[in-house]
């Protein structure tokens, strides 16, 4: 099926269904474009963040990880243009009271008269634009007063900077080298929206990559490369992904090139990721404000200079988005439809799941025996409960890659039926190889169905 019918609204009804993600605070009311992920959302996410970890830890040898705080001093945002400038413009209408990104009133729906955008309604009345700050304010200490307002962090990326000559010492690291980092980031959207795209309570997977500034544009093109490979290899279609260069004007103020990593959602292509050459920027900026050296400073050639920062920033609900949307897949088995996510089985919540054919003869007792060998390996799960069929489809619908049935053969000669969730082949396995053999797949290249459908 191609990927134009699949709506998000059926990624929304799919997530809430199996409660990957559902609304927050539902009970009362719920809170605007927040979410929260429940069990097979939050395994499906980790598998996501666990890749990127890989790629920029394990598969490397040139990056580090931080863990920063996510309270920051405020002197931080100072320097780094964030309280000045980390604005959108924003209009409000004086009809319906509403407020628009003055930016995206093109993409955006007039809540009197869905059918035209804001301002183009027939009563619309729009203010002009005035620039709002997308930083969360807070008060630190038990009392409300001047000079204790801080702000939840809007990017992971200032840690890494503000902490730079702390971890280059202990690393003992010299460019080129990054330090990478995931968590939460907060921005008050003026108009979150479409799931989890667009959230004001994100995850975010950034990497700083320090070099000598003369190899920047090298480097730069190194991360596209890389980061580009990075969604092919864990299955998104390549005719889904593309590289966009921003223009001039689109630029921030502290870029002199970024490129988008766009996907073809349901809502058309939209951003992925950022990939920036900030220059020396954000270094230089903190220096001057902090009063202290951020540069390196080279004993072989006796040379000092502030290295130029190539930045991959990616949002792990973006792309945790991206990857149920393109494994989404419908198809009719024996006149059902079949609903499966083609998840690559590195990113499936659950690798393996065992189903006793009936709940008798002796046949629950050896799945059990199946499910404890492998449980300590990989993720699975034990489901008894319904028809075969009906667990099945369950399973598919998580995009679990194998199946295990525990049948009456199985008492005779300790095999059992291992089924391949796309190709639907089923093949005989012995209860005491099943942990290497499901390994063994885990470590074969995967390639997504849907590219040849
Ligand atoms: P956008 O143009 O969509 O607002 P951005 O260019 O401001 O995004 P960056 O500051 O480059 O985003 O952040 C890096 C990544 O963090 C984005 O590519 C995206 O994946 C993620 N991200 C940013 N804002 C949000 C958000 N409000 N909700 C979810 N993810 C986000």
């Amino acid at each position: 099926m191609p990927t134009d019918v699949v709506t998000m609204d059926k990624i929304v009804a799919l997530c809430k269904r199996r409660g990957f993600v559902f609304p927050s605070s539902e009970i009362y009311g719920g809170l605007a474009s927040t979410y929260d992920y429940g069990h097979y959302g939050v395994l499906l996410k980790r598998n996501v963040k666990d890749a990127w970890w890989r790629a920029m830890l394990q598969e490397r040898d040139d990056i580090v990880a931080l863990d920063a705080a996510i309270l920051m001093s405020p002197k931080v945002w100072e320097a780094s243009g964030h309280l000045a400038s980390f604005t959108d413009p924003l209009v409000d209408c004086r009809r319906c009271g509403q407020r628009f990104r003055a930016d995206h009133l093109g993409e955006l729906e007039c809540p009197e008269k869905p059918s035209k955008h804001p301002g183009e309604g027939p009563n619309c009345d729009l203010t002009e634009a005035r620039d709002f700050n997308l930083m969360f304010e807070t008060t630190i200490g038990p009392v409300k007063e001047s000079g204790a307002e801080i702000y939840l962090r809007p990017e992971t990326a200032q840690g890494i900077f503000v902490d730079f000559p702390q971890v280059m010492q202990t690393a003992r690291k010299k460019p080129p080298f990054g330090i990478a980092q995931i968590g939460k980031s907060f921005r008050n959207e003026i108009t979150p929206g479409n799931f989890v795209f667009r959230t004001r309570e994100f995850e975010q997977m950034e990497m700083e990559f320090f070099v000598p500034p003369p190899d920047a544009p090298r480097w730069f093109e190194h991360w596209l490369d890389a980061r580009m490979s990075w969604y092919v290899d864990l299955g998104i279609r390549p005719d889904h992904l593309r590289l966009r260069p921003h223009e001039e004007d689109e630029l921030s103020h502290y870029s002199s090139a970024t490129s988008d990593v766009e996907y073809l959602f349901p809502i058309g292509w939209s951003e992925l990721e950022g990939i920036a050459n900030r220059g020396d920027f954000d270094l230089r900026a903190h220096a001057r404000h902090s009063g202290k050296k951020l540069e390196y400073f080279d004993s072989a050639t006796n040379e000092r200079y502030v290295p130029h920062v190539i930045e991959p920033a990616a949002g792990a609900d973006r792309a945790t988005l991206a990857f149920m949307v393109d494994a989404y897949d419908e198809e009719d088995v024996e006149g059902e439809t079949r609903t499966v996510l083609r998840l690559h089985p590195q990113l499936a919540p659950v690798k393996v799941a065992v189903l006793p054919l009936v709940r008798k003869d002796g046949l629950p007792e050896l799945a059990r025996e199946a499910y404890e060998a492998l449980k300590p390996v990989v993720q699975a799960e034990y489901d008894e409960g319904g028809s075969i069929g009906r667990r099945y489809r369950r399973q598919d619908e998580i995009g679990t890659p194998w199946g295990v049935t525990v049948d009456h053969q199985t008492t005779e000669d300790r095999t059992v039926t291992l089924r391949d969730r796309d190709s639907l082949e089923q093949t005989r396995v012995a209860i005491d190889e099943l942990p290497d053999e499901i390994l063994r797949r885990l470590r074969e290249p995967w390639r997504s169905p849907k590219l040849d459908a």
